[in-house]
């Protein structure tokens, strides 16, 4: 994890968030991405509900009686009306989208995804202009000035973690559409540096196993032959070794087996 200040604090277009840092794991953790085309996750990460500033929450009710019924739920029912001020979202305060019976009350249950979004596409709206930041910008998200990988992504518990593409590259339309435009305009250079970044520390991860592995491995021939040991203590000084090296080489693996695994617990449905 490394937090990079950029050169000015950059409002969206709306004024708030205000991006002025950026966790550079954004261009390396990675999650599943393409939700619709997803057939293991069953929509988990819509469990909770999201906080949705008070623009959207007025917007979203002028949709009238039309997307109520849609909804299938009555809109009192909607948002759980806790109004909290927070800078960070455009009118300066936020509530939340209530989630019952786990799951977001807009989950579309019988099919995939958001109501909001599937009526939005379905009448020519803007899904943007409607639905939580939070909720379209997934993947990534602010917090105090900073542009950062979702909770469930950094804690690496959402059920899709790990495959697809990186963070930025998910959120780079959403953001590119109504966040931050200004910055934007230099993306390029700054994904390519912090991408560099990555790889570097993938090629200096490596060369660490490698030295942990192979150091010890001269260290134990040198020592072996130097005070005239036989092969059995020699292969005895190896198992320790073997097993550090091992270790360290797997632990890239598990998270690639964890994912295999959800996918045998949660089949695809029929
Ligand atoms: S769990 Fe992953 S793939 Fe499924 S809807 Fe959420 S983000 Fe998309
Ligand atoms: S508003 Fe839509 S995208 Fe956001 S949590 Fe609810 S169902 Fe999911």
């Amino acid at each position: 994890m490394s937090l990079v200040k950029l050169d000015r604090s950059y409002p969206s277009v709306q004024g708030a968030p205000v991006i002025s840092s950026v966790e550079t794991d954004i261009f390396r953790l990675r999650y599943f991405t393409y939700c619709m085309d997803c057939d293991f996750c069953h929509d988990t990460c819509c469990s909770y509900g999201a906080d949705i500033d008070l623009g959207d929450v007025e917007r979203v009710k002028g949709l009238g009686k039309d997307f109520e019924d849609y909804a299938g739920l009555p809109a009192a029912k909607w948002f759980d009306g806790n109004v909290v001020q927070d800078d960070e979202f455009p009118t300066g305060a936020m509530m939340r989208v209530r989630a019952s019976r786990g799951h977001c009350v807009f989950l579309d249950t019988k099919g995939r995804g958001c109501k909001i979004h599937s009526y939005c596409l379905a009448h020519g709206l803007d899904y943007h202009v409607y639905k939580p930041v939070v909720c379209f910008l997934f993947g990534v998200t602010f917090e105090y000035g900073n542009l950062v990988p979702s909770n469930e992504i950094k804690d690496a518990s959402l059920i899709c973690y790990g495959q697809g593409p990186t963070l930025f590259e998910a959120a780079k339309a959403s953001w590119r559409r109504s966040l931050v435009p200004r910055w934007w305009r230099r993306w390029k250079r700054f994904a390519m540096a912090c991408t560099m970044f990555h790889k570097t520390n993938r090629i200096l991860d490596r060369l660490v196993v490698l030295t942990v592995g192979l150091g010890p491995l001269f260290l134990a021939s040198l020592f072996c032959v130097l005070f005239h040991l036989d092969f059995v203590i020699w292969m005895l000084l190896m198992i320790p070794v073997g097993v550090v090296s091992g270790i360290l080489t797997l632990l890239p693996q598990v998270r690639a087996a964890r994912i295999r695994i959800l996918r045998l617990k949660y089949p695809p449905d029929d």
